[in-house]
């Protein structure tokens, strides 16, 4: 059992750079006082997801939500006076662009539904506001880079919500592959999938999601693939099963089971499902040893144990974590280990692209 004090002494005398994961986890110790500058964040789509964020973002020592961006004026209302936001610093989706007149916020969190994301990204960063942006950035590769673009052309960062990237022991896996310590990376196997409720939501409507299981859900196998393997896959299979097409219709997958080849010999065997509960696991396997997480990327507490025994790091909520990191990154320049920029999220977009293509042709893709 690794302490977390530990952890960081390993890991800050076994790494080139010290993961930047661990001077935020020092901020929550309790004799911390954090006086350096603070992200204001205005939130954009004030539904389930975007109420979490928020209630973790209570905890947060760097960043503070100062804006609320919604369609809905009674949630306004609602969310104003719980997180003591300013009037003239709430906005509708017509009127948002006149962000940029407004000093109290930096940066937008986009939590709206996935096909929005795109028009949402460009339009933040034309307002000369930072982008923080739900995974999956969009629905496809080409909006992916529409975004990418739009940001670099306005000089703002544009980070994805890819919480897990600064989560302890996800980072503490990824620093043993990183040390050789699980050997020759050989295989990993990534699971991830829930039933999905009602069927008028709009994950299940193709416009507003991009998809089904794949963009949702799926997703977390293949961006974990990546940063457990740290390699980017040559090619793709996939297999598509569906069991129910009226509730998932022409483009929405309900089952898709996909494989990636490493270029380092490596495979990922994958499921993606919007029918099957509590699929939430992974394994990476190398010559020498194993990693295996399960649940691997739910809310926590995540549970992980390798070839060397059980990790136990404290849970904190990944939003708060992930906030305060995201604040370090656009307000200090800091780099996380694992990387959560449009250009990560772009190459998980890539991937998505290929796995659809493979199951609808039954053909092996290729990634450049
Ligand atoms: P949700 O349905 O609970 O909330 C979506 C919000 O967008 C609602 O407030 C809704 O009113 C608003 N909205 C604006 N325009 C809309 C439109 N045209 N149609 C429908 N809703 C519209 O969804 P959610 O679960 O909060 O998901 C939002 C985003 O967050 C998605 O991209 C999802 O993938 C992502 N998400 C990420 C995580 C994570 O762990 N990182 C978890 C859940 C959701």
């Amino acid at each position: 059992m690794a302490s977390r004090r530990q952890f960081i002494k390993k890991t800050s005398t076994g790494l080139m750079g010290i993961p930047l994961v661990y001077s935020t986890m020092d901020l929550y110790a309790k004799d911390n006082i954090y006086d350096g500058p603070v992200l204001k964040v205005a939130i954009m789509g004030l539904g389930s997801y975007a109420a979490r964020v928020a209630k973790a973002m209570d905890d947060c020592k760097k960043a503070k939500i100062t804006g609320l961006i919604s369609g809905t004026p009674s949630k306004i209302e609602k969310w104003k006076s719980e997180y003591e936001v300013e009037s003239k610093n709430c906005y509708n989706y017509e009127n948002f662009d006149a962000i940029k007149d407004n000093p109290d916020i930096d940066a937008v969190y986009i939590i709206t539904p996935n096909g929005l994301h795109a028009e949402q990204a460009v339009r933040v960063a034309k307002a000369g506001k930072h982008v923080i942006c739900e995974k999956p950035m969009g629905v496809n590769a080409k909006e992916g880079q529409q975004m990418v673009d739009a940001c670099k052309n306005a000089g703002v960062k544009l980070l994805i919500g890819y919480r897990m990237h600064f989560e302890a022991n996800t980072l503490e896996i990824v620093r043993m592959r990183k040390a050789n310590e699980f050997g020759k990376i050989i295989f990993f196997q990534g699971q991830s999938g829930f039933i999905i409720g009602d069927p008028n939501q709009w994950r299940l409507d193709l416009k507003l999601s991009g998809g089904g299981a794949m963009m949702d859900i799926g997703i977390y196998s293949i961006n974990g693939a990546r940063y457990m393997i740290g390699e980017e896959p040559l090619w793709v299979t996939a297999q598509e099963t569906k069991n129910d097409p009226v509730k998932f219709k022409e483009g929405i997958d309900e089952t898709i089971q996909f494989q990636m080849g490493f270029p380092g010999g490596a495979v990922a065997s994958c499921l993606s499902t919007y029918a099957v509960n509590h699929l939430d696991r992974f394994y990476l396997n190398g010559i020498d040893g194993f990693a295996e997480m399960q649940p691997s990327t739910g809310y926590g507490p995540i549970k992980a144990r390798t070839h060397k025994g059980e990790l136990s790091f404290k849970h904190i909520a990944h939003q708060t974590v992930q906030m305060d990191e995201m604040a370090g990154i656009i307000l200090e320049g800091k780099e996380p280990s694992i990387p959560v920029n449009g250009e990560e999220g772009v190459k998980d977009m890539k991937i998505i692209d290929a796995i659809f293509k493979a199951a609808k042709t039954g053909q092996k893709v290729l990634l450049n």
